[in-house]
């Protein structure tokens, strides 16, 4: 049987009518399942009996199970179980600005960067849309705390399932359900140029974030096998066009690894790539695994870099740590899970 939490406000629309039912019953169904969080459709007062026996008949409530919760200062590391045993990670930041979920939308990822703990254990399977929204709805509830903000950056390229991730993100937004504000949400790509295109057109102004991580062909190359399908010279071009055609400003993840792309002269080509581009750079200290052969770049030359882009007007930013002691590079509890 399907996931409620599955559907879409328009598809839930759609399903009342279908039913012969008035399309509001949407409406109040979500306040239900997002607001008040009930956890039995008997909990519904507003619809009529029989037609919750439908309901039941056709959909469930079920929340994802905790395997595994690690919790430093402000952070908060989940392990989810799900239907078929495979297990997601979700992360939890609390910001003096609120708090920031980071979802995973992959069972692994096929995308194999190098760098990346996901990517070295294949792609199993796509998430499906209530697997992502319960990811939130349990932090929310273990937080007893409102989300406010939704990073898509955890296991898994979103743009690999893209379909669930703008259902996901239209769940989200709807002020019957979380009510998350578009600018308040950011999905992350690896760099897939015709879902990049697409998205431009998507009306929510959702903040697009790119793994960007080098700033040559054969250093990307060497990192991200992506660059060989979508190198650097088109994805350029088409990232200007996005920021031109949708007026949203782009984001640039770089994750600093000791001596390989962490030069002033890396810096330099990182300029001359993105210089005049509406973006800002974030510069992201890598946490250390030791299955991967890459070390975190010392803090001076992580500081030298940061200036070389400062020096040269590009914004940026080095990302605060969060959660280095448990387990928080992507993909790393539920490869112990899976060790285990
Ligand atoms: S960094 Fe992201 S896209 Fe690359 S392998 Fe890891 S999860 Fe996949």
């Amino acid at each position: 049987m399907q996931s409620i939490y599955n559907l879409t406000k328009k598809e839930l629309e759609e399903y009342f009518l279908k039913n012969g039912e008035k399309k509001f019953h949407a409406d109040q169904l979500f306040s239900w399942l997002y607001q008040k969080k009930v956890k039995s459709f008997d909990s519904v007062t507003d619809i009529k009996k029989d037609f919750i026996s439908v309901l039941k008949q056709d959909f469930e409530i079920k929340p994802l199970k905790l395997l595994k919760k690690e919790s430093e200062k402000d952070v908060n590391k989940y392990l989810f179980l799900l239907d078929d045993n495979e297990a997601v990670e979700s992360v939890l930041m609390r910001h003096d600005y609120g708090n920031s979920i980071c979802i995973s939308t992959q069972v692994g990822c096929n995308m194999g960067c190098a760098f990346c703990e996901s990517g070295r254990r294949k792609k199993v399977r796509d998430l499906t849309v209530s697997e992502m929204v319960r990811q939130v709805l349990m932090v929310e509830e273990d937080l007893e705390e409102k989300i406010t903000h939704i990073v898509i950056m955890g296991i898994g390229e979103p743009f690999d399932n893209y379909d669930n991730v703008i259902k996901f993100l239209q769940i989200m937004n709807d002020p019957k359900a979380l009510a998350i504000g578009s600018r308040h949400m950011t999905v992350s790509t690896c760099g897939i140029i015709p879902k990049i295109k697409e998205f431009s057109d998507f009306p929510l102004q959702v903040n697009l974030a790119i793994s960007l991580h080098a700033p040559r062909e054969k250093l990307r190359s060497s990192l991200m096998k992506i660059n060989k399908v979508y190198p650097l010279k088109d994805l350029i071009p088409v990232l200007k066009e996005y920021t031109k055609k949708t007026n949203r400003r782009l984001t640039f993840e770089y994750i600093l690894l000791d001596k390989i792309n962490d030069q002033e002269s890396d810096a330099k080509d990182l300029v001359k790539l993105i210089k005049g581009m509406n973006a800002y750079v974030n510069l992201i200290p890598y946490n250390y695994n030791e299955k991967l052969k890459f070390n975190r770049s010392k803090p001076v030359q992580i500081m030298k870099f940061y200036d070389i882009l400062k020096k040269n007007h590009i914004q940026v930013t080095i990302r605060r740590e969060f959660g280095s002691n448990i387990s928080a590079a992507c993909g790393q509890l539920r490869s112990k899970k899976e060790e285990i």
